[in-house]
C-alpha cells in the first residue's frame, strides 16, 4: 500500500515511474541478473524474446510440451511452428533425450529452431547442466520460461538466470502477483534495450511521433509495479509457507497409492503447487477427486494438458521421452494439483487430507 500510495502522491499513474524502475532493479538483484524489463504479462515477455531472436513466419521454435499455453501462444503470434518436447520423469521438465532427438530431426530436415523455450514447471528448475550443452552444441539460444519458478534455484543459482533471456509472470495465480504482469530478464543489455523499445510502441527517439518498426503496448503500470515491490518482500515467506504445505501433505498421505512431484537433488523448488500423481494400479481418476473436493468448495486442478494434445497445437511435431513413454501424457492422466495457497490454515489442510485419503482408502 505504501508503494501504491507513493505512485498516487507523485501522480505517476502511468506505465512508467519509480515503482517500475525499482521493481525491475529489485527483482534483478533477487534473481542475480543484470537487466530487467517490467511488462503487462509473462506471455508478452515470451513474445518479445522470440522477436529478439528473429523468429518469423515459417521458423521453428522448440518448447516444453507439458506447460501452460502462455509458453507457446507467442510462437503462433510470429507465425512460426512450435515443436513440442516431452518431459523427463525426474523433474517433469524438458527431457534432454527428447530434446536431442528433436535437434537430430531438425538437422536432418533442415528445420533448425531459432530458439528453445525451456519451462521450469510447477516451481522447479529444469536440468540445465544437461539441457544447455545440447542447445549450445547446435548454437540455438534458450528462453527460460520461469513464470512459475520465481525463487527456485538450480545448483544454488536462481531460476530465470539460465536462458539468454528469462521470463517471469506476476499473474494472479503465481507465487507473487501484480494482479497481472511479467518481466523479462537478461545479462544482455542490448537485448533488454531492444525489447523495451518494442514494448513501448517502437517510438523512435524524436520529438514528434516517429515509427520505423511495429511496436506493442506491453509495459507494466507504475501502480502494478508498486504491488510487485511489496510482494517481493514476502516472497521468501511464501516459499517457506508453501514448502510446509507440501511437507504436511507428504507426511499425511505417505501410505497411500500416490506419488508427489519429485524434488531433484540439484534444485530447491519454490513449491508453487504441490502436485501428486495417482499410481497406475489405483483406478481413481483425477477428475473424480477434483469433483469430490469441489463439493466441499475446495478447488484443485488437473495437471497442465500437454500442448501437443491441444486442438490448437496437435498438428505440430512432438518428441517423446522414449518410444514407449510419453511422460507428459501420463502426468496429465494421473496428476492433480492440490490446494497450495500460502495462506491455507492447518484445519483446512486437515480437511483436504481427510477427503483425499477417504477416496484412496475406498480402493
Ligand atoms: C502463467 C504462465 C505463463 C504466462 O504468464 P502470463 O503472465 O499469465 O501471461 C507462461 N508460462 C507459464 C509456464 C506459466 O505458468
Amino acid at each position: 500500500m505504501k508503494y501504491i500510495q507513493e505512485a498516487f502522491d507523485t501522480n505517476w499513474i502511468a506505465p512508467l515511474g519509480t515503482n517500475v524502475d525499482k521493481f525491475e532493479e529489485e527483482l534483478c538483484e533477487y534473481v542475480g541478473v543484470d537487466h530487467g524489463l517490467a511488462l503487462s504479462s509473462g506471455t508478452a515477455g515470451i513474445h518479445l524474446a522470440l522477436k529478439y531472436f528473429g523468429v518469423g513466419p515459417g521458423d521453428y521454435v522448440f518448447c516444453s510440451d507439458l506447460t501452460f499455453a502462455g509458453s507457446c501462444n507467442p510462437i503462433l503470434y510470429q507465425y512460426a511452428n512450435p515443436v513440442f518436447i516431452d518431459s523427463e520423469p525426474e523433474t517433469w521438465n524438458m527431457s534432454p533425450i527428447a530434446l536431442e532427438k528433436a535437434f537430430e530431426w531438425a538437422k536432418k530436415e533442415n528445420k533448425m529452431p531459432k530458439a528453445v523455450i525451456i519451462v521450469d514447471l510447477y516451481g522447479q528448475s529444469a536440468d540445465y547442466d544437461l539441457l544447455l550443452p545440447i542447445c549450445e552444441k547446435y548454437d540455438v539460444p534458450v528462453i527460460e520460461d520461469a513464470a512459475e519458478a520465481l525463487g527456485a534455484t538450480y545448483k544454488g543459482k536462481k531460476c530465470g538466470s539460465f536462458g539468454h533471456i528469462g521470463i517471469f509472470s506476476f499473474n494472479g495465480n503465481k507465487i507473487i502477483t501484480t494482479s497481472g504482469g511479467g518481466m523479462v530478464v537478461s545479462n544482455d543489455e542490448e537485448a533488454i534495450k531492444k525489447m523495451r523499445f518494442w514494448a513501448t510502441q517502437s517510438r523512435e527517439p524524436a520529438k514528434h511521433y516517429e515509427h520505423k518498426e511495429v511496436g506493442y503496448n506491453y509495459r507494466m503500470s507504475n501502480i502494478c509495479a508498486g504491488i510487485g515491490r511489496g510482494q517481493l518482500r514476502v516472497l521468501n515467506d511464501r516459499i517457506a509457507a508453501k514448502k510446509k504445505i507440501r511437507e504436511f501433505y507428504e507426511i499425511a498421505l505417505k501410505s497411500y497409492p500416490i506419488n508427489f512431484i519429485p524434488i531433484s537433488a540439484n534444485s530447491e523448488a519454490n513449491y508453487w503447487l504441490t502436485v501428486i500423481t495417482i499410481e497406475e494400479k489405483c483406478p481413481l481418476k483425477p477428475d473424480d477427486l477434483i469433483g469430490i473436493l469441489e463439493v466441499e468448495n475446495i478447488e484443485s486442478r488437473p495437471v497442465w494438458k500437454p500442448m501437443s494434445l491441444q486442438p490448437l497445437f496437435n498438428t505440430h511435431k512432438y518428441f517423446s521421452h522414449s518410444k514407449e513413454e510419453n511422460v507428459g501424457f501420463m502426468l496429465f492422466e494421473k496428476g492433480i494439483c492440490l490446494p497450495s495457497g500460502s495462506n491455507l490454515r492447518e484445519d483446512q489442510l486437515t480437511k483436504i487430507i481427510t477427503l483425499v485419503s477417504e477416496q484412496l482408502e475406498v480402493l
